[in-house]
């Protein structure tokens, strides 16, 4: 054994003793671990368990999920985000029935040929289900091993990133037999609970003894990372449009796109030069082809993705039946509902605080 892999069995016997005993940990079903990793991926161990254990409750099987309408699993996953992981999930299931029989392929290589399983999650569905032996490199992963390693290079660059494949990859054969998905998950769970990004708990470490950088006393340092731009930050508008019954005018999005398949207050994004209220007829006029009285401000709502920052406005509008009814220009479907009939339908967590707001506004006319 080469000294870089000393760390792994105390790693393993750590896993065993003090792993956090989450619902996919108790079962090696494909499916569920496959639904777990989709789950977990940009999202906190926390907020997915409620989401994995309803989603098993209503869908058991790949095949209840190929067979289920798209609105359902959405409003299923309305509230976790990234909503393509669940159109994604979706159209896999559907592979898996039509293509293998209902059972997921057993290598990461066919696993990473269906629908939104890139190599991260392959690897990390054919080692913990199937025990491929294939490394995963992961956020957590990345750190662990740029402290245990003592890397000084900009973990962003691509050079550095082959060169920690290259390592996992080099450290797989050292990994006891059937211990693969363990191993994979030990270094996950490793940077969850103790290496951690700020204040890494070194006294606790099970593999402080074999970690260079704790050595050096460079652990605060480590991942050396570039700094990243600012964030992006849009203003962007929505119609709360009311028609003479007092009914809302909802629509659903296209299936591509960060929301994809939700269903949303019709709207867009603020241009340059234009007023918030000159955004929004504008909007409506491209995306329905409606023509609207723009009235008061209703709520203004601040919400951070990933990657960008929103700032939502809604705006009451008054839609008249003389005018031009709407048409699905830039969307896939649009309907007139009641206030209380919106929580049957799947919306992005901005969306949502305006419709909690409805709600708690005691007269809904205009
Ligand atoms: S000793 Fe500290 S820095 Fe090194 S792996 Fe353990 S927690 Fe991370």
């Amino acid at each position: 054994m080469t000294e870089d892999a000393s760390f792994i069995v105390p790693l393993l016997q750590w896993f065993e003793s003090e792993a956090a005993d989450l619902p996919w940990r108790r079962t090696n079903d494909p499916y569920h671990i496959w639904l777990s990793e989709i789950m977990l991926q940009q999202t906190q161990v926390a907020t997915v368990v409620p989401y994995y254990e309803g989603f098993l409750k209503r869908f058991p099987t790949v095949a209840d999920l190929a067979s289920a309408p798209q609105d359902d699993l959405m409003k299923l996953w309305e509230g976790l985000g990234y909503y393509s992981r669940a159109r994604n999930l979706h159209a896999a299931a559907q592979q898996v029935v039509a293509s293998h029989g209902g059972h997921l392929p057993r290598t990461a290589a066919d696993l990473e040929e269906l629908k939104g399983i890139g190599p991260y999650t392959a690897r990390a569905i054919a080692s913990i289900a199937f025990g491929e032996r294939v490394p995963v490199l992961d956020g957590n992963v990345i750190r662990v091993f740029s402290r245990l390693f003592d890397i000084e290079d900009d973990v962003r660059q691509t050079a550095t990133k082959n060169a920690l494949w290259a390592r996992a990859e080099a450290l797989m054969p050292h990994v006891p037999e059937g211990r693969a998905g363990d191993y994979n998950q030990s270094l996950m769970e490793l940077g969850r609970q103790v290496c951690k990004p700020r204040q890494p708990r070194c006294l606790q470490c099970p593999v402080a003894q074999y970690c260079k950088a704790y050595a050096r006393g460079k652990q605060a340092r480590r991942p050396v990372k570039t700094r990243k731009p600012p964030t992006p930050h849009y203003d962007v508008t929505c119609g709360l449009i009311w028609n003479e019954q007092n009914q809302l005018l909802i629509t659903k999005r296209r299936d591509d796109g960060l929301l994809g398949g939700l269903w949303e207050f019709p709207g867009g994004k603020l241009e340059d030069s234009e007023t918030l209220e000159e955004c929004l007829a504008r909007e409506l006029k491209e995306e329905l082809g409606i023509t609207v009285e723009v009235g008061e401000l209703f709520l203004k709502v601040r919400h951070a993705y990933t990657h960008f920052k929103i700032t939502l406005y809604g705006f009451e509008c008054r839609y008249f039946s003389t005018a031009q009814a709407p048409t699905c220009y830039e969307c896939a479907e649009w309907r007139w509902v009641n206030v209380d009939e919106l929580s049957a339908y799947a919306f992005s967590r901005a969306d949502r605080k305006i419709i909690e707001a409805l709600h708690e506004r005691p007269n809904r006319l205009l």
